[in-house]
């Protein structure tokens, strides 16, 4: 289903009427973690002002310790709605356990994020499968790009076609950044599925300074979105501090990719 085989045209998710996969780029931004109402606030006026059309943010996180910040759990989805819908932003947020699906209704989540470590999760893969919401999948750390493509296939097959693929890095021998943006995998998904591709520079790169670099280079090798990650005051963030842009250097980035979109016929 997922297939260029199966439909030969691109699909255009639509999420509260903005576009993924034609010819504008989307640039969703946020924190990595929800931490409280006021973070949230201040967030959401960064990514407004910057010109991203959408925000993310955790209010479950899946850490590698179990004795680190988990996410404020249920309560972060009101901080981060209340706060999103002051700047009419729709969200963006990762669902671990299908026993939250109902909150996740109930908060009116505009895209449920599926993340790496549950891109195999097939009884969560089914579950969003029956949802009529928007799913950013994201690629498993280690996954093939077969493997990545079937675990949509579980999602599109019951009923969901909603799916928009992220690449966000894959592991490989290097030690010397988080991950290794998988930048070919951006033409070959294009060329594999009819549906959108966007990128995560953040959790590829690991550090904010390579942050632009990576953005640039995805869009330029065809990514329909980037999924970034700012924080009001990035040296304060509660998870994933080295590589939160803060809201100036987020709107410098815009600036940027705005130029490179350009180039490339397309718009952001
Ligand atoms: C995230 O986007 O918050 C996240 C945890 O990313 P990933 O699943 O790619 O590690
Ligand atoms: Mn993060």
């Amino acid at each position: 289903l997922v297939s260029r085989e199966f439909k030969a045209t691109d699909t255009v998710v639509q999420v509260r009427g903005i576009p993924f996969g034609g010819r504008q780029i989307q640039v969703i931004a946020g924190p990595c973690s929800v931490e409280t109402p006021e973070q949230m606030r201040a967030a959401a006026a960064g990514v407004k002002e910057a010109g991203c059309r959408l925000m993310r943010g955790g209010a479950f996180k899946p850490r590698t310790s179990p004795y680190t910040f988990q996410g404020v759990g249920d309560e972060g989805l009101d901080y981060f709605r209340d706060a999103a819908d002051a700047y009419d932003l729709p969200i963006v947020t990762e669902l671990m356990d299908v026993r939250k699906i109902d909150l996740f209704l109930e908060k009116g989540v505009d895209i449920i994020q599926i993340g790496t470590r549950n891109m195999q999760n097939f009884d969560l893969l089914k579950e969003v499968g029956r949802l009529d919401v928007p799913v950013i999948l994201k690629r498993g750390m280690s996954a093939t790009i077969k493997e990545w493509l079937m675990a949509a296939e579980y999602i599109a097959a019951h009923g969901n076609h909603r799916i928009i693929f992220a690449e966000r890095g894959i592991r490989t021998f290097e030690t010397a950044y988080r991950n290794v943006l998988d930048v070919t995998a951006i033409p070959v998904m294009k060329r594999e599925t009819h549906l959108p591709i966007i990128v995560d520079p953040s959790h590829a790169g690991g550090k904010a300074w390579l942050v632009p670099h990576l953005a640039r280079a995805a869009i330029a090798a065809g990514a329909d979105g980037l999924l970034v990650e700012t924080h009001p005051c990035p040296e304060e963030a509660w998870c994933d501090a080295d590589q939160a842009l803060s809201p100036a250097q987020l709107g410098t980035l815009m600036g940027d990719l705005r130029k490179v979109a350009e180039a490339i016929g397309r718009e952001l």
